[in-house]
């Protein structure tokens, strides 16, 4: 079978296509010949603003048909080859999430006008972090750090549920530091930009850090950090290398703590590292060196499947679909494709799992 899944949460369109084989009779999928043909995607970026939810809706109108193309083309498919389509349906932006339902909706009744019942199947973005984690790498059961832009939670797999052990408790680490680049001017997104200044930071300076049990906000730390670079002879003082030093040791800290406790409580041996914020290498050094102190595993992904992207998407569609969990136009197309909808404020925890 081949998989098409089509994200759209936030500030990346993306589609990836995945070609499995597949029994109906026992569901069961052959791991040895799950293949990723293609994952493509296009990313909204702004030099001066943030996101602002109506203007990446945009983007992803103008590039949907585009980055499906060149996914078809690199997969070396046509439209009707496709046998299942999945697309993230929470958590994210509702103006975003919506344009990927409407991609869903739309190719699903195009293959049916071809005579082709194709099951769709919503996903939940943050366990498909966590699933393209497992499958790429030796991870059986382990802890996923998830640190995106919007998201910042700690989870692990107990009792046919991804319970969240430790999560933000305001803004997401990536919200966080693009926020932060933004007042310094440094464009969006700000992640990057702030990593490769953090190199070259020489003082550390003291900043407050904030845990609440299993819980982390950066809100407070922000404001605050507002309020020191805008203060009389600050820069005389440090660089703004020397702040995103900081800022980096401190935030990546806290992170690498609440994982390592959730390591501990859970009784876990494996750490895995998801979302656009686990591309930075200090965060994965940091995360390195606590594991191998404890005797753990720390499972790190090519950048590729860090970041927002659709094979992902198209993965966990596969394992939903296992289970059971799809929609399908096969009677009365009009009325079923409305169910291809979007639930944007649908938690990691709310979701039950079937197919583990
Ligand atoms: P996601 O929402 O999972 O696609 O992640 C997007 C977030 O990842 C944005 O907030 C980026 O600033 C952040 N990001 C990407 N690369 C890095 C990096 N190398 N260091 C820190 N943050 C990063
Ligand atoms: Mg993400």
């Amino acid at each position: 079978m081949i998989c098409l899944g089509i994200e759209s949460t936030a500030h990346t369109f993306g589609i990836g296509i995945i070609r499995f084989e597949y029994n109906p009779h026992n569901n069961h999928i052959t791991p040895t010949t799950i293949q990723i043909l293609a994952n493509c995607k296009a990313s909204f970026t702004s030099k001066k603003a943030g996101m602002i939810p109506s203007q990446v809706a945009d983007h992803h109108v103008d590039v949907c048909d585009t980055i499906i193309m060149q996914a078809l083309q690199k997969a070396n498919l046509k439209l009707k080859d496709i046998d299942l389509i999945s697309y993230s349906a929470s958590p994210g932006i509702g103006h975003t999430l919506r344009i990927g339902a409407m991609v869903a909706r739309s190719l699903a009744l195009k293959l049916k006008m071809h005579k082709l019942n194709v099951p769709v199947a919503p996903v939940n973005h943050c366990i498909a972090h966590l699933e393209i984690g497992r499958l790429l790498t030796k991870a059986k059961d382990p802890i996923l750090l998830y640190v995106s832009g919007a998201n910042t939670q700690v989870i692990s797999y107990e009792a046919g549920k991804y319970r969240i052990i430790g999560e933000t408790l305001d803004i997401g680490i990536g919200n966080f530091l693009d926020t932060l680049a933004r007042e310094l001017n440094l464009g969006f997104p700000g992640g990057p930009k702030i990593q490769e200044l953090a190199k070259n930071g020489k003082k550390l300076i003291e900043l407050p850090y904030s845990i609440k049990g299993m819980d982390m906000n950066f809100g407070g730390l922000l404001t605050y950090l507002k309020q020191l670079i805008n203060q009389p002879g600050f820069f005389d003082e440090y660089t703004i290398e020397d702040l995103c030093f900081s800022v980096q040791e401190t935030v990546f800290a806290l992170m690498t703590e609440v994982a390592e406790r959730a390591l501990a409580h859970c009784d876990k041996n494996e750490l895995l590292l998801g979302g656009g914020v686990a591309c930075n290498t200090r965060l994965q050094e940091m995360c390195a060196i606590m594991c191998k102190e404890r005797g753990a595993a720390c499972y790190i992904l090519p950048n590729e499947y860090n970041v927002d992207n659709g094979a992902m998407i198209a993965w966990l569609g596969i394992l939903e679909h296992s289970a059971g969990n799809y929609i399908t136009l096969r009677t009365n197309a009009i009325k079923n494709a409305k169910k291809i909808a979007i639930d944007p404020y649908l938690r990691t925890d709310e979701v039950e799992i079937k197919y583990r």
